[in-house]
């Protein structure tokens, strides 16, 4: 940022340099209003930075910030269109490397609201006063307040019913607002935030935290132990951050975070390169989580395509999206071991192949683990990775799809990665005969012979599925009942959190969580209803918050069916993969599979069967074409 070093004046913009600027939409929302004030602050060199809403900032938005104040005169400026102390001329667009530049923040703002600037220089004695409503100046005074800028923003839209009728509830207003700050959080490290809503303090940072600690911050100790730290370079893009181990996800793109040249960024093919780099390495509709810092030069990038400026687009999309996949495949690839042939995991890679991947916790080093596992990944030389496989051993991932297949948008979109598509008239067929054993191969797979194809179970899959079957039965039957625990679940939820998760606890309770506080972020779970898994809970109740703070639409259904996942998948009775199972078993299996009704997945998503025809040995054997 370049404010502190260089303080220059406010000026009107000329015009062709504010037609060159696309305008557009400056204030969507309160977190657009908080978005534009932060940025400013930020620009004017501050290092404490206040952010105080009430009402989820329909009432009130305030930045308070001790940046380098302005003058009077140039105050006035500022609440003009188009006058800012960014740009003078158009060939600066391309160079910005301040935050606002278009000069049209403040006015807007200011068109919509009840607003107010105090601002005052450290070398005046007095600061300026100014008030505004909707638009007109109503009052420009003298005042006193300490060095910096405070603008309080009161009743956003209230000259434009119209629009304040499109706000969404409090909670998916405040959490774009936090959301917000949180960015910001995570990319300015020298300074300080704190973020006040309704008074109460959601989240303080001090100056000068590192990275890691202020995740730990905001998300909670548990979340940043499970990051690694990534460091990657690729067309001209370097890459540095933390990134989440395989075992960390999330079910949206919640916690993804880009910022390019220290601000935060939207960009698909950095966000797909991110994703890809996790292929076949995560369970169907999970998503992995990242804070990644890129930095390159201005020039590779354009980044006024979005009027509220945090899209940005590369020069050249795809190259930045293949670097950022192999920089964290990379990485990813150093915690990644391959499985000794007689333990090879069931985990089944997109294409629905048997992958051998095993991801081995103990090479996990962890960022929280303290200052000497820290500097054990900093000092890891990439090179300790083997570049190519020594041969008779399977490359620990597989190796990357073709750029051409990239291009041919085949495997583009994380969106189309779904489970193999299996036809799902086709097993409501006979399936063999009643009390048939089914043979079992690889200690993995039943088949099951019929008169055209050769029907094709995955033991485990299916034994999940009718487990997880099971258990949503009964609790159809026992109505989510509570039963008090003789030792409560103790959970820490992020601070910004808090809030949330005492608004919901009637939500949790009507599905059989019963929590109360415990002090500070900490909570207990006193009751629960007997078919979830214990463990299972802290786990949900994160993705839970997750799911509110976003202000997505609720749905208990998903969140029971959450519950019930996390369930099965802690039930130690579940049949695996490689487990040889007695013909009796095999049979109830299979019996238990007549039962199944489509769709024929596990509770993941991965499918349960699939099918080899006669057709197609038919064309192995070129006995057809
Ligand atoms: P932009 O940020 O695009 O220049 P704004 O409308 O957001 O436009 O702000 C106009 C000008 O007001 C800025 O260029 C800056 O000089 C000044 N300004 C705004 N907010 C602050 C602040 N918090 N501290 C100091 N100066 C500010
Ligand atoms: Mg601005």
């Amino acid at each position: 940022m370049s404010g502190k070093q260089d303080i220059r004046p406010v000026r009107v913009l000329p015009e062709d340099v504010a037609n060159k600027i696309a305008a557009g939409e400056v204030v969507e929302r309160p977190a657009s209003v908080v978005k534009e004030l932060l940025e400013n602050s930020l620009d004017a060199g501050a290092s404490r930075i206040i952010v105080r809403l009430v009402a989820a900032g329909r009432r009130t938005i305030e930045v308070i910030d001790n940046g380098h104040g302005m003058s009077e005169q140039d105050a006035l400026l500022a609440i003009e269109r188009h006058a800012t102390s960014k740009i003078r001329k158009a060939e600066d667009i391309d160079n910005i490397v301040t935050m606002g530049f278009r000069g049209e923040a403040l006015p807007s703002i200011a068109s919509v609201s009840r607003f107010e600037l105090v601002t005052r220089r450290a070398k005046d004695e007095h600061a300026t006063r100014i008030r505004i409503e909707g638009g007109v100046l109503r009052d420009v005074s003298q005042t006193s307040a300490p060095p910096g800028t405070r603008v309080t923003v009161n009743r956003l839209y209230f000259n434009t019913p119209v629009r304040a009728k499109f706000l969404k509830g409090i909670t998916t207003e405040l959490s774009q607002s936090i959301d917000i700050v949180q960015r910001h959080a995570l990319s300015s490290p020298g300074v300080a935030f704190q973020f006040v809503h309704n008074e109460k303090l959601l989240f303080d940072i001090p100056e000068n935290t590192t990275l890691v600690d202020r995740i730990a911050l905001l998300w909670g100790l548990g979340f940043a132990e499970d990051l690694v730290e990534l460091h990657g370079e690729g067309a001209g893009l370097t890459f540095v951050g933390y990134i989440g181990t395989p075992s960390l996800t999330r079910s949206a793109r919640t916690h993804q975070y880009l910022f390019f040249n220290g601000r935060p960024v939207v960009n698909r093919s950095l966000q797909y390169g991110f994703e890809d780099g996790y292929r076949g390495l995560l369970t169907v509709g999970r998503r992995p989580v990242g804070i990644i810092m890129i930095s390159a030069s201005p020039r590779l990038v354009d980044v006024n395509i979005h009027p509220s400026k945090r899209e940005i687009r590369f020069r050249d999309e795809q190259a930045a999206r293949q670097a950022l996949r192999e920089a964290v495949r990379k990485r990813l690839e150093q915690l990644t071991r391959v499985a000794e042939p007689s333990r090879v995991s069931s985990e089944r890679n997109e294409t629905g192949s048997e992958s051998t991947i095993e991801v081995s916790r103990e090479s996990f080093t962890s960022p929280m683990a303290g200052a000497p596992g820290r500097d054990r990944w900093e000092t890891q030389p990439p090179e300790a990775v083997p570049r190519a496989p020594a041969p008779g051993i399977q490359p620990a991932l597989d190796p990357l799809p073709p750029a051409q297949t990239e291009f041919a948008g085949v495997r583009a979109a994380p969106e189309r990665e779904e489970a193999p598509h299996v036809e799902p008239r086709a097993f409501h067929a006979s399936l063999g005969r009643v009390g048939e054993v089914p043979m079992q191969i690889f200690d993995t797979y039943l088949l099951v012979p019929e008169e055209d194809r050769l029907l094709i179970i995955d033991q485990h899959a299916l034994h999940e599925r009718l487990t997880y079957d099971n258990l949503l039965a009964d609790l159809q039957d026992s109505d989510y009942e509570a039963q008090q625990l003789i030792v409560p679940i103790l959970i820490d939820v992020p601070p910004s959190y808090v809030k949330v998760l005492q608004e919901h606890f009637e939500l949790f309770r009507k599905l059989g969580i019963e929590i109360e506080p415990f002090g500070g972020n900490t909570f207990q779970v006193t009751a629960l209803c007997h078919l979830y898994e214990d463990s299972a809970i802290p786990n949900v109740v994160h993705r839970v918050l997750d799911t509110l703070a976003q202000g997505d639409l609720f749905n208990q259904e998903e969140i029971v069916s959450d519950l019930l996942r996390l369930t099965v998948e802690a039930c130690r009775s579940s049949v695996k993969g490689g487990d040889r199972l007695s013909p009796e078993e095999r049979r109830e299996l299979l019996e238990g599979f007549r039962r199944l009704r489509p769709p024929y997945t596990c509770p993941h998503g991965r499918p349960i069967i699939t099918e080899l025809t006669q057709l197609q040995m038919e064309k192995s054997f070129r006995r057809r074409q």
